[in-house]
């Protein structure tokens, strides 16, 4: 997403895109030991109307727009593009609402993207999805069968996304999106921590791979040491140049995300539960935003040095 570059008369770092994430739902098909997508509201989630939808995401893009000066984000960092980015729970159970509210971001000047964790994807729906968004992600924690069994990356049936489909839907979409940015998350967790994921990555040469150390801000099931982290870390070094490690501190107070009830959420490094803004709709979206803490140095420099064409 990004250069950084800081002029003599403005301090301020400037990102090509500021992206905020929108968890969009929390039903998954998946059931991983460590899932964060648990936002404790039983009310209805946002995108199943789609009027409420889109009030939100126009007062979202609009206290976000690069000209609302009233933003006090703009005292930090500047920015000139917005990309949302859609995730969950799995976004996909919802393939046709997704596609509206991709739709409808593009036709307000929004870049999009989108993180899943595959299951849903076809050759027929890759083929619209990919040419609706800038960035696709695909969430894969283990090569090994047994082990995602393990985390819990299958759905009721026991499927699970085969190597051979996600080699497949990659090239599907850069088929389809010659322009497209494909990414990989790993969670790195008490399963998956030994494994050596080198061959699977160089294989599918995407242009971002995130390791998470998994943040145990829901749950400590799956949680692992810094060292083990580390360990992981350091035994994939000859992938430096597509991986962007992030450890719970990285991860704290350090993205923009609304969770499927409009509110803001987030990380706090040593709580469990996260933090909420009141509802954007209820209180708008300046109100909402200015009560919770974001560490405008930690995001920017999450894309710190990362060329505009692979940045992510
Ligand atoms: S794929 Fe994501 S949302 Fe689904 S269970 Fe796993 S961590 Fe949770």
């Amino acid at each position: 997403m990004v250069s950084l570059h800081m002029g003599e008369a403005d301090a301020r770092p400037h990102l090509s895109e500021l992206v905020i994430n929108w968890h969009i739902t929390e039903v998954c098909n998946y059931r991983c030991g460590y899932c964060y997508a648990k936002w404790n509201d039983d009310s209805k989630e946002f995108l199943h109307d789609w009027e409420r939808t889109q009030r939100l995401l126009d007062e979202v893009f609009s206290f976000f727009s690069p000209d609302n000066s009233s933003n006090p984000l703009r005292n930090q960092i500047s920015w000139g593009r917005v990309r949302l980015n859609l995730a969950g729970g799995e976004p996909l159970l919802y393939r046709d609402k997704v596609l509206r509210i991709l739709s409808y971001s593009k036709s307000k000047g929004i870049d999009t993207s989108i993180i899943t964790n595959g299951s849903r994807l076809d050759v027929d729906f890759l083929d619209q999805l990919a040419s609706h968004v800038s960035m696709l992600g695909l969430s894969i924690d283990s090569a090994n069968k047994e082990q995602n069994i393990e985390i819990g990356r299958t759905d009721k049936s026991g499927n699970q996304l085969g190597l051979d489909s996600i080699a497949d839907l990659f090239d599907r979409a850069r088929q389809v999106n010659p322009g497209i940015r494909l990414k990989i998350n790993t969670v790195i967790n008490a399963i998956n921590y030994n494994e050596d994921m080198q061959e699977l990555i160089s294989s599918l040469a995407p242009q971002r791979w995130k390791v998470f150390r998994m943040l145990p801000v829901i749950t400590n099931d799956l949680s692992i040491s810094s060292s083990d982290f580390q360990k992981f870390v350091e035994k994939h070094k000859s992938l430096d140049h597509v991986m962007s490690v992030e450890g719970n501190e990285d991860m704290s107070e350090s993205y923009i995300m609304i969770d499927p009830h409009g509110r803001f959420f987030q990380n706090r490094i040593r709580h469990q539960g996260y933090q909420y803004s009141r509802s954007i709709e209820s209180v708008g979206a300046a109100k909402a935003f200015d009560e919770l803490r974001l560490s405008a140095e930690t995001y920017a420099s999450r894309y710190r040095m990362i060329p505009i064409k692979e940045a992510i």
